[in-house]
């Protein structure tokens, strides 16, 4: 595990798009964030996972507020967006994203080429 970590990090030092992608990520699950900053060596590492997410964390509680706003009863006439599964994508930041077949797009599932999961 430490060692696909370890991967994690090389490549967001070494591949701009990649880091790229990663900084846009919905965040790594609490106890793959604790591994990769447990593996990183470095403070630009520290920093990009922390900045990477704090803006994930933050956005996603901008969403489950935006959520809990739309199931008050004088809200509940207005469209549901995409907070609507943002309670769900809370629980998976928190206890681990779910596999990549579930879950296209999230930050450790494999994508086709480019696999960020530091394995679990
Ligand atoms: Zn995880």
């Amino acid at each position: 595990m430490a060692q696909n970590a370890r991967y994690l990090l090389d490549e967001l030092a070494e591949n701009a798009g990649f880091r790229e992608r990663f900084r846009a990520s919905p965040g790594l699950c609490v106890a793959h964030f604790q591994l990769a900053w447990d593996t990183s060596r470095t403070s630009e590492e520290r920093a990009l996972l922390r900045d990477t997410e704090l803006d994930a964390v933050r956005a996603l509680l901008g969403e489950v507020n935006e959520h809990l706003r739309k199931q008050r009863a004088e809200h509940r006439n207005e469209p549901s967006g995409t907070e609507a599964d943002s309670w769900q994508r809370a629980l998976w930041l928190t206890g681990g994203w779910p596999a990549p077949a579930a879950s296209a797009g999230v930050p450790e599932s494999a994508g086709e080429d480019q696999p960020v999961r530091p394995s679990s």
